[in-house]
């Protein structure tokens, strides 16, 4: 799957509240399954919300008002996100 691509749907907004929480304090991510074409998480933020993220191939989803509602890519996709992009370039 194409990381970037959920970075490209996203709003600057979004952008910004996700990398707002790594300059906060680490957030949580806590992998539950990875495949080639699949992530499953529990992603944690510095609001206290535990949401359940799954990425795959080009669809992300999150229990959040911001993505389960309004059907936006919210700051805990982008969270995983950031985090699996890290992960895979050290
Ligand atoms: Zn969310």
């Amino acid at each position: 799957m194409d990381l970037m691509t959920f970075i490209g749907k996203s709003s600057e907004a979004n952008i910004g509240k996700a990398i707002r929480e790594f300059s906060f304090r680490p957030p949580r991510v806590e992998i539950v399954e990875e495949r080639e074409n699949l992530v499953k998480a529990y992603v944690s933020t510095s609001e206290g919300g535990n949401f359940a993220v799954m990425l795959s191939e080009d669809t992300a989803s999150c229990g959040c008002r911001d993505n389960f509602q309004k059907g936006e890519i919210c700051k805990h996709i982008l969270v995983l996100v950031f985090h699996l992009i890290k992960e895979r370039n050290p």
